[in-house]
């Protein structure tokens, strides 16, 4: 439980932290609030022999509208997120979510950037940008570019970063007003990963679906964007037949790993159901 040793680098700018992430290569790290890469450090399954920190720079942190969007600088904290007036307007189902990350401790601490950066497939935000249609800034030594959430997530911890790039910053369109949303997450206990998690945005037109995008968390190596599942709720009402197709087409896609939260086919079934409990809450809160 003690981290391999390690040199600390608290750069001031985002160009320090680049030059100094590509100087010390692959020996290097970002860390953010260092609730994920920390436990892997003191179990050896991470051993850097560099810290970035990049609490040291300006303008990591923060959530601001930019016309139809909001930004969320990468340093902001998942406290923040459920603090910000702003996020419960315009983005709930961010709170609805970071609400269920963790512990009060880990969300003091744990960043959005973090979160979404990281790569494990447990980690709760990806799926959510997904649906959102969120995009990421990466800034490197090439300058800056933005990659589409639904692009970024490779594999298991293989995300589109390059080496030397930070994440700087999420731009989310801001939803319709009147969407419907739900985060719907099974764990085996209170700041536990999920076993399955689904999360919805949908808007409703006389009584039917419109347009729905559906997340899943934890069911594959990367967050999925169960796409055949929302098509067959948009147009229908949500009749107990079509929840069951749409779960259906959702557990179609999902490839879980087996591990202490159960087995593959535990875990898919769990998944449809966290599909079919999420669209239903999302019609109802739907406006
Ligand atoms: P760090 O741990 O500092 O970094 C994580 C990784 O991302 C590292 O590889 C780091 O180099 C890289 N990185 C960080 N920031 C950037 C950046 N800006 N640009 C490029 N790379 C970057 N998470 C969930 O989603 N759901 C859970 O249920 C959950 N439960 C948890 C329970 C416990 C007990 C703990 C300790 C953590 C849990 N977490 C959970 C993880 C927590 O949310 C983490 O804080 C979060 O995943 C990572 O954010 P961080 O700021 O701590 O990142």
């Amino acid at each position: 439980m003690i981290p391999g040793p390690f040199s600390y680098h608290r750069p001031a700018t985002v160009a320090d932290a680049v030059t100094l992430l590509l100087t010390l290569g692959d020996e290097a790290r970002p860390l953010a609030g260092g609730h994920s890469l920390v436990p892997m450090m003191k179990l050896r399954l991470a051993i850097p022999e560099h810290l970035v920190d990049l609490h040291g720079i300006d303008g990591l942190k923060g959530i601001r509208r930019d016309g139809s969007h909001i930004v969320i600088g990468a340093m902001t904290t998942l406290h923040q997120l459920l603090a910000s007036d702003e996020i419960a307007k315009s983005l709930p189902i961010l709170q609805e979510t970071a609400a269920v990350i963790a512990d009060p401790q880990v969300r003091y601490r744990g960043t959005i950037g973090g979160n979404v950066a990281n790569g494990d497939p447990g980690n709760d935000m990806p799926a959510l940008m997904m649906i959102l249609g969120a995009s990421y800034r990466l800034e490197g030594k090439s300058g800056a570019r933005d990659v589409a959430a639904s692009e970024f997530y490779q594999g298991a911890y293989f995300t589109a970063l390059e080496p030397g790039e930070l994440l700087t910053a999420i731009s989310i369109p801001v939803p319709a007003a009147g969407h419907g949303y739900a985060y719907e997450k099974l764990k085996r206990k209170v700041g536990d990963y999920a076993t399955a998690a689904a999360a919805v945005v949908l808007t409703m037109a006389g009584g039917k679906v419109a347009t729905c995008k559906i997340g899943l968390t934890n069911l594959s190596e990367t967050p999925l964007l169960a796409e055949d599942a929302a098509k067959v709720v948009i147009g229908t009402g949500l009749d107990a037949a079509t929840l069951k197709k749409a779960a259906a087409a959702a557990v179609a896609i999902m490839a879980p790993a087996a591990d202490a939260r159960g087995p593959v086919e535990y875990r898919k079934h769990v998944g449809g159901i966290m599909v079919t409990r999420a669209l239903t809450r999302a019609a109802a809160k739907a406006g």
